[in-house]
């Protein structure tokens, strides 16, 4: 069993990936599409880029991220979560999807904008406005059902990138700290900055040395300068309700 499984590998799910992988949780990230931001024509409001980016370069290149954290993915449209026991929560949850074998985890995270159906059997919090579906959670992304949360904008968080991705980073954190893993903030520091006060490295922070942070800038620049050399081909995905030549 899985110690977390994301649903949706959009802005919030990739984000919240990073931070349980990279606590050690073992991380599956299941999509069954591809994010809504692949509509965009030019992220230019995301910090970090003054000029902007492709949009779905960034989907990429965060993926790549996530990957490198450990995370995991698998290609699959979830179609319903139950409790392997619905006496007792801590033995996880069963996730179906349309195509593999079901999966299973001791905790969900719904990152599935604009798609939470397959939480309808748990009984989660639901909101309806319009025809679009919202989860309610608490400040950790938690819900009504111990175990289950709901990051970006399925739970309720406004329509923009920096904020889908900030608060899948805050839901992981509560799974993190639900999971009761020794950790402190998920910090690298220069050699000496606790331990020059005489202090351990608090658990989940790294100290480095200044070879070590001159090998990773160095691989840093090389991963940009690789991923920003060539133009994309693909363009952003038009509504589904706009019919548009594509020669
Ligand atoms: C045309 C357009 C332009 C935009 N431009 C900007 C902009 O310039 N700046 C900005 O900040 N924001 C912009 N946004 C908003 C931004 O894209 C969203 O706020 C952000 O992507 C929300 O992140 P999310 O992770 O909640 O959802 P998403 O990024 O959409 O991720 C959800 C993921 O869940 C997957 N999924 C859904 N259901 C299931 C299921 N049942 N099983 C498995 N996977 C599932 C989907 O395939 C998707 O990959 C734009 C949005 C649109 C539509």
């Amino acid at each position: 069993m899985r110690d977390v499984c994301i649903v949706g590998g959009g802005v919030a799910g990739l984000a919240a990936s990073i931070f349980t992988a990279r606590a050690g949780l073992d991380t599956l990230v299941v999509d069954g599409g591809e994010s809504i931001l692949a509509r965009n024509a030019s992220l230019e409001n995301y910090p970090g880029f003054p000029d902007g980016i492709d949009a779905r370069r960034y989907l990429q290149l965060t993926r790549e991220q996530a990957t490198n954290a450990g995370a995991t993915f698998e290609l699959g449209h979830v179609e319903g979560v139950t409790a392997i026991d619905e006496t007792d929560l801590d033995r996880g949850f069963v996730l179906e999807t349309d195509g593999g074998d079901p999966l299973e985890a001791r905790r969900v995270i719904a990152a599935s904008w604009s798609d939470s159906d397959y939480l309808v059997p748990l009984d989660v919090g639901r909101l309806q406005r319009g025809n679009k579906h919202f989860v309610s959670v608490d400040e950790g992304g938690r819900t009504a059902v111990d175990g289950i949360y709901a990051a970006g904008r399925i739970a309720d968080e406004p329509h923009q990138a920096i904020i889908a991705a900030g608060h899948g980073a805050k839901v992981g954190f509560a799974v993190i700290h639900d999971a009761d893993v020794n950790y402190y903030q998920d910090w690298v520091v220069p050699e000496g900055y606790f331990t020059g006060r005489g202090r351990e490295v608090p658990p989940a922070c790294e100290e480095i040395d200044d070879e070590e942070r001159r090998r990773r800038d160095e691989r840093a620049r090389e991963t940009m300068v690789e991923a920003l050399s060539e133009p994309l081909e693909e363009r952003p995905t038009m509504h589904p309700s706009v019919e548009r030549d594509r020669e």
